[in-house]
C-alpha cells in the first residue's frame, strides 16, 4: 500500500494506471475509519483493479470550529485498517496543499443544498463538492462510493457528478449500524455514556415512522410529531429537524403515498448526530 501526500504525485500514479487500462475505485474519508468506511472500501476493492482511499479532514465543510477541532483522529489506526482491506493508494494531503494560499475557487449545487444540511450548516455542501470536486481531479477514479448515512450528501454528489459532466460512475451504498440500530459515525465517540444509551432512539424513531407508513399513517406532519414526541422523551437531544421527504428533490412532503426518505439530526452535549431512513410505500 503506498501513501501518498503530493498532489502532483497522486495525479501522476492515476495517470500511469488508467494507461495501463486499470480501473480506479475511489473512497473520499475524513478519516477515523470504521466499519461504514470500511464496507466502503471493500465494495471499491470488489469492483476495481485498484483502490484510493482518501483521507482529509475538510475544513472548508465545518461550519463551527469547534466541530472542526473536536473531530477526531487516527492515522495509524486508519492506515492499519485501509491496508487490511488490501486498499491500494491513500492519498493524504496537508491541509494547506488542498487550499494554498490565494484558493478561491468553490463548487455550489443549487436547490439540493437549500434544506437539512444546508439549511443547519451555512457552507458545509459547497465545502464538500469543492473538496470531492477536487480529489476527483487528483485521484483520478472511475468509480467513487459514498455512504447513505450521509442521505443529501449522496444526494448533491450525484447532482454534481451528472451536471459537470464528470466521467465517473457514483455508488452508494447502505448505512452500517451497531447491533442496536445507531449509525456508526466518527462523531459517536464525543457522546457521553448515557448519550449513547440514548443515541439508539434515533433509528427506533426512523423504523417507528416506516412502521407507521406501512399501517396506513400517510399524513406527514402527523409523522413528523410522532418522530419528534419520541426523541424528546427517549432522549436529551436537541432537534435540528425530522423531516419526511422526497427521495429525490428532497423536498418536504405532505404525505408520504410513494417513495420517502425520513431525515433526522440532533445535537446532544458535543456530538450532532444525523440518520435516515428509505421508506418504499406500497
Ligand atoms: P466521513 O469520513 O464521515 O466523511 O465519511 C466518508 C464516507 O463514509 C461518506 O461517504 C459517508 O457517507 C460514509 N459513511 C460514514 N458513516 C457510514 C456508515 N455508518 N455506513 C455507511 N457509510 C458511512
Amino acid at each position: 500500500m503506498e501513501i501518498i501526500h503530493d498532489v502532483a504525485k497522486m495525479q501522476a500514479r492515476a495517470e500511469t494506471l488508467r494507461q495501463e487500462g486499470r480501473r480506479i475505485g475511489f473512497v473520499p474519508t475524513m478519516g477515523y475509519l470504521h466499519e461504514g468506511h470500511l464496507s466502503l472500501v471493500r465494495a471499491a476493492r470488489r469492483e476495481n483493479h485498484i483502490v484510493a482511499v482518501s483521507i482529509f479532514v475538510n475544513p472548508a465543510q465545518f461550519d463551527r470550529q469547534e466541530d472542526l477541532q473536536s473531530y477526531p483522529v487516527d492515522f495509524e489506526g486508519d492506515h492499519a485498517q485501509v491496508k487490511a482491506e488490501g486498499a491500494d493508494l491513500v492519498f493524504v494531503p496537508e491541509r494547506q496543499i488542498i487550499y494554498p494560499p490565494g484558493y478561491a475557487t468553490f463548487v455550489d449545487v443549487d436547490r439540493l443544498t437549500s434544506r437539512w444540511e444546508g439549511a443547519y450548516r451555512p457552507g458545509h455542501f459547497r465545502g464538500v463538492t469543492t473538496v470531492v470536486t477536487k480529489l476527483f481531479n487528483i485521484v483520478r477514479p472511475h468509480r467513487t462510493y459514498f455512504g447513505q448515512k450521509d442521505y443529501q450528501q449522496a444526494c448533491i454528489v450525484e447532482r454534481m457528478v451528472r451536471d459537470l459532466d464528470m466521467d465517473i460512475e457514483v455508488v452508494v451504498l447502505p448505512t452500517v449500524r451497531e447491533p442496536d440500530g445507531l449509525a456508526l459515525s466518527s462523531r459517536n465517540v464525543n457522546l457521553t455514556p448515557e448519550e449513547r444509551r440514548q443515541a439508539p432512539m434515533l433509528y427506533q424513531t426512523l423504523c417507528w415512522a416506516a412502521e407507521r407508513i406501512k399501517g396506513g399513517e400517510h399524513n406527514a406532519r402527523v409523522l413528523e410529531e410522532g418522530m419528534q414526541r419520541m426523541i424528546h422523551e427517549g432522549t436529551t437531544a436537541t432537534i435540528d429537524y425530522v423531516a419526511l421527504c422526497h427521495p429525490e428533490t428532497l423536498e418536504p412532503l405532505e404525505q408520504v403515498a410513494g417513495p420517502a426518505v425520513a431525515l433526522l439530526a440532533v445535537r446532544f452535549s458535543k456530538a450532532r448526530l444525523i440518520d435516515n431512513l428509505l421508506i418504499n410505500v406500497h
